[in-house]
């Protein structure tokens, strides 16, 4: 690991609200996105000369559009209630990360053009014109929220920065100020068919490889299938499950489920991807087109369910609106299916065995995603979401301890890189916002011996590899659920 040039907090023992500091971070901006990058989506190639015209009307048909955006702007009573309950706030101690500081950015642009008293009393009412240096402070801090939604658990009146920060990021689109990682990657999905780039033959030669690998491991011809017509399931997961460790050892879970179960199934290169980077610049078009793939590559294979690997808030959230309706696949299952809650439907029924003790070598915890926690359902239960990821790592695991409550469930802390924020340029943020999670983990490593974090997120995935070593954890200490799966399930029973 290379020297970082910032500090690392310290992990504590109990949360500490931090003393402010202010601009703290005022010097972290992601690296734009060339004029390359911001045409393949069809926005303006740099910052358009009316830019700050365009970006107010632009705000006006947002808050036209979209009603939640409008009440958010006009429903806040500075209680408070928000305020230490972001984990940038926490790791950074940068005031402008408390989330009602986040929203007030935009607020105060709207009422100076869309309130009265903003219009003819703006210092009233603390409205501010929208000025160069404000558009910077947005780019700023509109990348330092990760649309985790933690914050609208603990506000009264439900307001959702997320929804503010994504408002935020599609007026900086259309103005030509995108940012790089995020907008490169949906250019890569709308080439390629996922956020990796990964061609067609060589996710052909990566599943090969994979059966290959599989074999060795169990002795059986276990199949990684790619565009096999008639399947009955298409499996839509993250491109980093074919390639990255240790996403791909949940894939090989997967894998090892349908083959259990003896259900066929396939992937398709067409729709590679689950994630949706769409979401996260709040534009609703990409999100449109990303997603399109997956109505395409299902027609096209006639498949009969589609399943969602280790990912899931769009497919879970939007998918029925946007490519709906799915009246061509078989109405006895849910539309889309978690791959979470396809396997522990197969353990309930009993149509699984395990051998638990294959996995006593980790003392398991798990991390609720964010995007799955607190904006997506699974199962037929409300809280199916955190209920079923842990009653799969309980059926194949002996050991498990959840971490402290105000951690875990709809309070869970964010990993720190979702939300378009898992790149290299923002490392400092990533490691800081990460800290709430760490000590929460210290907490079960210390008084249970926790040696495994499992969880259902790629970004999550990847965020951890990357930031655990800063606060001197191993970065094998985290995996997917169907990770433990993979591990502990009998194959030889069916
Ligand atoms: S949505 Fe998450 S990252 Fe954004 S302000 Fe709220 S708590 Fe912070
Ligand atoms: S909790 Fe809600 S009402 Fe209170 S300051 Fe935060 S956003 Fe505003």
């Amino acid at each position: 690991m290379a020297a970082a040039a910032f500090d690392t907090p310290k992990l504590k023992a109990y949360p500490v609200i931090p003393l402010v500091q202010a601009g703290a971070m005022s010097h972290l901006k992601p690296f734009a996105a060339n004029a390359s990058m911001q045409k393949a989506l069809g926005f303006p190639e740099e910052l358009v000369e009316d830019w700050q015209a365009k970006a107010i009307a632009r705000m006006g048909e947002l808050l036209g559009k979209y009603r939640s955006l409008q009440v958010y702007m006009d429903a806040c009573v500075h209680c408070g209630a928000c305020s230490d309950k972001c984990h940038y706030f926490l790791g950074t101690g940068d005031p402008k990360n408390m989330p009602v500081a986040r929203q007030d950015l935009m607020r105060k642009i709207y009422r100076r053009y869309f309130t009265f008293a903003g219009k003819h009393f703006p210092w009233l009412v603390g409205a501010v014109d929208l000025t160069r240096e404000v558009l910077d402070e947005w780019y700023a801090y509109y990348h330092q929220c990760s649309e985790c939604r933690r914050c609208s658990v603990f506000c009264p009146y439900g307001i959702d920065t997320a929804e503010v920060t994504m408002a935020a990021r599609e007026i900086m689109d259309s103005i030509g100020m995108g940012q790089k990682y995020a907008n490169e990657i949906i250019g890569k999905v709308h080439r390629v068919g996922n956020n990796l780039g990964i061609p067609g033959p060589a996710l052909e030669n990566t599943l090969e490889g994979l059966e290959e690998d599989t074999e060795e491991e169990t002795g059986l011809s276990i199949k990684f299938p790619l565009n096999v017509k008639g399947a009955e399931v298409l499996l839509i997961t993250p491109s980093a499950d074919f390639f990255s460790e240790p996403h791909v050892e949940s894939l090989i879970g997967y894998a090892k489920v349908f083959h259990a179960a003896g259900i066929s199934w396939t992937l398709s290169s067409h729709a590679s991807e689950a994630g949706n980077f769409g979401m996260f610049i709040g534009n609703y078009e990409q999100m449109r087109n990303i997603s399109l793939r997956v109505r395409e590559a299902a027609l096209e294979l006639g498949v009969k369910r589609i399943v969602v690997g280790e990912c899931g808030r769009v497919a879970y959230s939007f998918w029925n609106t946007l490519i709906g309706p799915f009246d061509y696949l078989d109405q006895r299952y849910p539309v889309p299916q978690h791959i979470c809650e396809f396997t522990d439907d197969l353990i309930q029924r009993g149509a699984l065995r395990f051998n638990k003790d294959a996995n006593d070598d980790r003392i398991i915890t798990f991390h609720d995603s964010c995007n799955v926690a607190r904006a997506s359902r699974m199962g037929n239960m409300p809280g199916g979401q955190f209920v079923i990821p842990r009653r799969i790592i309980m059926s194949v695991a002996n050991h498990f301890h959840d971490m402290s409550p105000q951690t875990i469930h709809e309070n869970t802390f964010c990993c720190g890189g979702g939300g378009g924020l898992l790149t290299d340029d923002l490392m400092e943020l990533r490691v800081k916002g990460a800290m709430p999670r760490m000590e929460a983990l210290k907490g079960v490593v210390d008084d249970h011996g926790v040696n495994f974090m499992a969880t259902i997120c790629a970004i999550c995935k990847a965020q951890f590899t990357k930031v655990l070593p800063y606060y001197g954890f191993d970065m094998s200490m985290v995996g997917g659920v169907h990770q433990l799966v993979s591990k502990a399930i009998r194959l030889g029973d069916r």
